[in-house]
């Protein structure tokens, strides 16, 4: 098991919509694996395969942070969704910000398994928002995307300038 190095904005691979998964193989167990690890040593409840820089409809989740009891999924896609929440945000991908954002509060989701198994799940609070946080990651849509129009343009002017300063 490895720790993958993270994409972080404004890395183009985090705006492009990932690419389906038609069969699980050992490469996706593999990358499934060094996610997790990945999440674990940055401290993330969720990650996406393109944070890791693989343009897979892949994610992991972890709301409760118990080691084993991880979530992994493939191909998902929210099919019934409930009420809203607003709540704090943020993203291993965009470092040092945090802003309230409106999710569903309860979604139904459909996916595949590692083992290839179609299944629905239901979620609330965290999971619920790490479900579809992710889910937005694999459509190349990042947290600061549902800001406003204006939050959204200000955040990124600021997030660009940050990332253009020089670093020693
Ligand atoms: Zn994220």
């Amino acid at each position: 098991m490895a720790v993958l190095k993270l994409t972080t904005f404004p890395d183009k691979i985090l705006k492009v919509k990932t690419r389906e998964v038609l069969r699980v193989t050992e490469e996706e167990r593999r990358l499934a694996k060094d996610m997790i690890e990945t999440m674990y040593a940055e401290r993330g409840v969720g990650l996406a395969a393109n944070q890791v820089g693989v343009s897979k409809q892949l994610f992991v989740a972890s709301a409760d942070q118990v080691r084993g009891k991880e979530m992994v999924f493939l191909n998902p896609r929210i099919i019934r969704k409930q009420g809203t929440v607003k709540e704090f945000e943020g993203c291993l991908s965009v470092p040092e910000c945090y802003e309230p954002v409106k999710r569903s509060k309860r979604v139904w989701m459909r996916a595949m398994t590692l083992e290839g198994k179609e299944v629905e799940v239901k979620a609330d609070g965290l999971l619920a928002r790490i479900f579809q946080h992710e889910i937005d990651h694999l459509n190349g849509f990042l947290f600061i995307d549902r800001l406003g129009l204006i939050k959204s343009r200000l955040t990124r002017r600021a997030l660009l300038k940050r990332a253009a300063r020089p670093r020693a």
